[in-house]
């Protein structure tokens, strides 16, 4: 049987890398995102593996919106057996500085979002006696860099809801489990590799690696593949009991 899986933020990065990996191995997915061509991308991945798929662009800034979205999913495909809670987003700046809607924002996005989304699916896995739920937070989520006060409060605040979720889920076979990339050169870093490069006047090679990939000893990029590899492994029926736990790929950054 074809499982089910919901992605957040499935149209870009490391959402779509995840979501290619899952349906190279059957599942059907719920593709999700804001990317105007998400519908096209979603079809493009469903042609190639032979996978059925739908798409939403729900805007996980509205609570409301979220429960329509799983509650969609539901319908579309009967079942929901992963939710990969990825999707977000960041903006850097000195505290002083920060802007409020910019924090308000991505405590919304990357935080309160993840709540909504597990809490809505939470009545359905309890039902199916099944269910993996797996945040992708960061190496932000269990330590900080300057100037990013929203997103590493976002992110640690998800590394303690999958605690929480773990052990709520426990008597009914759901898993909750937490991912922590390094730097992974997706727009969302090319994006700040851009932004850095003019806040410190050097070139784009140059952030990459004196400020990026300064804290990881290896000094690659995570690829999408190992993170698509481990939601991989968590959604598995073997995964049972593992949970509660936050999986870091992080090039050696927190071993420093
Ligand atoms: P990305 O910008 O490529 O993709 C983000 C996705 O989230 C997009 O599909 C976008 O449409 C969606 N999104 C953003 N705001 C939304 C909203 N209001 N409503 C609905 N969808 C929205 O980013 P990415 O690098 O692939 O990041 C994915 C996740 O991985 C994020 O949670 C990010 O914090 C985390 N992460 C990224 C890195 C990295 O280096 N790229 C490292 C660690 C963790």
């Amino acid at each position: 049987m074809n499982k089910t899986v919901l992605i957040t933020g499935s149209t870009s990065g490391i959402g779509l890398g995840i979501a290619k990996q899952f349906a190279k191995e059957g599942y059907h997915i719920m593709f999700h995102g804001l990317e105007p061509n998400g519908a096209e991308i979603a079809n493009e991945v469903g042609d190639k593996y032979k996978v059925k798929v739908a798409f939403s662009n729900a805007n996980l800034l509205q609570s409301e919106a979220i429960e329509d979205l799983i509650a969609e999913t539901i319908k579309t495909f009967g079942e929901l057996h992963v939710l990969v809670n990825n999707a977000g987003i960041q903006y850097v700046s000195p505290i002083e500085d920060f802007p409020n809607n910019k924090y308000e924002n991505i405590i919304a996005i990357n935080m309160n979002a993840v709540f909504y989304a597990s809490k809505a699916v939470w009545k359905q896995m309890k039902k199916q006696n099944f269910g993996r739920i797996i945040n992708v937070s960061s190496v932000h989520g269990i330590r900080a860099s300057e100037f990013k006060s929203a997103y590493v409060t976002a992110k640690h605040g998800v590394i303690g809801m999958t605690k929480v979720l773990a052990l709520e889920g426990a008597p009914f076979n759901i898993t909750c489990n937490a991912i922590c990339p390094g730097y992974v050169k997706t727009p969302l870093v090319v994006g700040q590799i851009k932004d850095q490069a003019k806040a410190h006047n050097m070139t784009e090679d140059e952030v990459v690696e004196k400020v990026m990939l300064k804290k990881q000893a290896v000094k690659q990029f995570v690829p999408l593949e190992a993170i698509a590899d481990m939601a991989i492994l968590l959604a598995k029926d073997s995964a049972t009991t593992m949970t509660g736990s936050s999986f870091v790929l992080d090039g050696g950054w927190s071993a420093q």
